[in-house]
């Protein structure tokens, strides 16, 4: 397989031949309205905090089919609503995102099941946890997906989440040998992490620890506290850089 991480949590996950575009945003540096609240550190700027790394063109170019995690600002938004073609088929997570999208125009949507399929690949819906304490309620639902395909690796995509238990349940259950976590361990001014912290990630490399691990949604939004530089020195520091992949925006890696 082939992840190509554009920016944030929007990659493109080349498996058994198809295309799959995961969380589409499309809006340029800034042109998103702000977040609900100040960053950790205070800072309010608005979202994305960079430019797509290539062009809408090239992101779209032979894509099968689309993955929609949730709905949040920063997985699906209007530049992308109006690009993508209406016909193409999207999974989502349950009925109330599948109103939303069919309300964009879309006519091509299925609920992500535990046993669903694209062609021979088989995809299950995982169960994921948006952050810790208060702010959870805030957060609302969100899934993930596991991918597999005989002439592929297993796959599982973690999505926003932060590590519990049904992560660890995930990775005991399907053995995947790559996971990709959302590590920016975003913060508001008030309450805690939204998705994986550096700690978390190195719980994720506790259960699974022959797997690879793609740490992406880092740097893309406002209220991302971890940074890549921060990740590279702790992932050095417990010697698991081999393990542990942090591509820059616009980078493919092969698995
Ligand atoms: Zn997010």
């Amino acid at each position: 397989m082939k992840v190509q991480l554009i920016r944030n949590a929007t990659m493109i996950v080349e498996y058994a031949g198809k295309r799959m575009l995961v969380d589409p945003m499309f809006a340029k540096k800034g042109e998103l309205a702000r977040g609900p609240m100040p960053a950790k550190d205070w800072n309010w700027k608005r979202n994305p905090n960079h430019d797509l790394p290539i062009s809408v063109e090239e992101i779209l170019k032979d894509i099968d089919f689309v993955f929609l995690t949730h709905l949040h600002f920063d997985h699906w938004d209007e530049a992308a609503a109006n690009a993508l073609p209406k016909d193409i088929k999207v999974f989502v997570q349950d009925e109330n995102d599948k109103k939303v999208i069919a309300e964009a125009g879309f006519t091509n949507l299925e609920i992500l099941g535990e046993i669903s399929s694209f062609g021979d690949i088989k995809l299950t819906r995982t169960k994921a946890k948006h952050g810790k304490g208060f702010i959870l309620k805030l957060a609302g639902q969100v899934c993930g997906m596991v991918m597999k395909h005989p002439s592929e690796k297993t796959l599982y995509i973690a999505a926003d989440t932060v590590w519990y238990e049904e992560v660890d349940k995930t990775i005991q259950k399907f053995n995947p040998e790559v996971i990709i976590v959302n590590g920016g361990d975003n913060r508001f001014v008030i309450g805690d992490q939204l998705i994986m912290s550096k700690e978390d990630i190195y719980q994720t490399h506790l259960a699974a620890p022959n797997a690879d691990i793609v740490v992406v949604h880092m740097e893309g939004v406002y209220h991302n506290t971890l940074t890549r530089k921060e990740l590279r020195s702790f992932v050095n520091e417990k010697a698991i850089e081999e393990k542990i992949l942090i591509p820059e925006d616009g980078e493919t890696l092969s698995l």
